[in-house]
């Protein structure tokens, strides 16, 4: 590995060590990745030139290129779309709450898990990204709104669970003192439900929140959804969920899109509800982000209403996710397909 911006400080100090430099060039340098967020080597003035060169022969540093940016008129959300090294495309979605600025990143391009109703899917996998990448787009935005981001949601192109060594790798480089230091409680990760890595997050005891896309209440209606499903029964999924609570004493989010006419109906809500009364976590429903390539409707406003008040009634903590960016291609890997349509 050569890529500068994913080493931990300790294996910096290595690196020095190797180059014949001295230890605390590593931290002057960390430093300047990851709390001065320098965009090369040629940034780090407290280097001699002649030790900038030297970086830049042994080391690669990851940077994106913002090559769109869509800023939704009703909310301020702002959706980037950025270009990596190798001229592949990410979206990352920055939102601002009355609690501090949200980020929500891609962790791979594109996705290999097939849901019918997500456009990140489409074209399949391409590659995961380097917990470099997974940086960049923090730090990059951080730069260009000159804002500080409190919440990372790792929600936005690609599955973080089938990119897992990188994503934890990414976790601690974003929580550390000597970097961002974003507080693992304002991490959430989202997964389709790869149970084994669910359950080697939990033995992590990580402070951080996952958030499991569950969208049906039946294996028979989450297979018309989710390939993944085929895998993993939901019985599997709910001891595994059952596992990260007991493991890091965190609070659970289940997410759940509602398509009309397939998982939006009373006994849905009852078998839901069933589920995960048991369970300390909080529902989130999202009413289906209409997909150009997909044709899933979304119900009634009074349909979502109803199915919230029946989840309710069972004492379950539940919220209608408020649509950000409705008028910027909000919905994950949109911006990423239109762009390459154009290409
Ligand atoms: N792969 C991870 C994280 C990325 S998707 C996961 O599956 O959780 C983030 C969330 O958006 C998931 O809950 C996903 O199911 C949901 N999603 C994707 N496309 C959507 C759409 N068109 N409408 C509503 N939710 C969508």
């Amino acid at each position: 590995m050569n890529d500068i911006k994913s080493f931990t400080l300790e294996e910096l100090k290595k690196e020095m060590e190797r180059l014949g430099e001295k230890p605390f060039r590593a931290g002057q340098i960390y430093q300047w990745m990851h709390q001065k967020l320098a965009r090369g080597f040629q940034e780090m003035t407290s280097l001699s030139a002649a030790l900038r060169e030297k970086l830049e022969e042994e080391y690669t540093f990851t940077a994106l290129k913002p090559v769109r940016v869509q800023e939704s008129s009703i909310d301020g959300t702002r959706k980037y779309l950025f270009e990596l090294g190798d001229g592949r495309l990410v979206e990352s979605v920055w939102m601002k709450y009355h609690h501090g600025n949200s980020l929500c990143i891609s962790s791979q391009v594109g996705c290999r898990m097939g849901c019918a109703f997500c456009a990140s899917t489409i074209d399949g996998l391409e590659r995961s990204l380097e917990p470099s990448e997974m940086l960049d787009q923090v730090y990059a935005v951080t730069l260009l709104t000159g804002e500080r981001i409190s919440n990372v949601v790792v929600m936005g192109i690609g599955e973080p669970l089938d990119n897992y060594q990188n994503l934890l790798r990414f976790i601690a480089l974003l929580t550390d003192e000597k970097g961002l230091h974003i507080s693992q409680r304002n991490i959430t990760v989202s997964t389709c439900g790869l149970v084994r890595e669910m359950r080697m997050l939990a033995d992590e005891r990580l402070q951080i929140t996952l958030a499991l896309s569950l969208h049906a209440p039946t294996d028979e209606k989450r297979r018309k959804l989710m390939p993944v499903a085929n895998r993993y029964s939901i019985e599997e999924l709910m001891e595994a969920c059952g596992y990260y609570f007991e493991k890091t004493g965190r609070r659970l989010t289940f997410e759940y899109s509602l398509v009309k006419g397939l998982n939006d109906g009373k006994e849905d809500a009852d078998i839901l509800a069933g589920l995960v009364k048991n369970l300390n976590c909080h529902v989130n429903l999202i009413p289906v982000n209409p997909v150009r390539e997909r044709n899933f409707v979304q119900p009634d406003t009074k349909n979502v209403t109803a199915f919230k008040n029946n989840l309710e009634k069972y004492g379950i903590n539940v919220t209608i996710r408020r649509e950000m960016g409705r008028d910027i291609d909000g919905a994950c890997g949109q911006l990423r397909r239109r762009q390459r349509a154009l290409q």
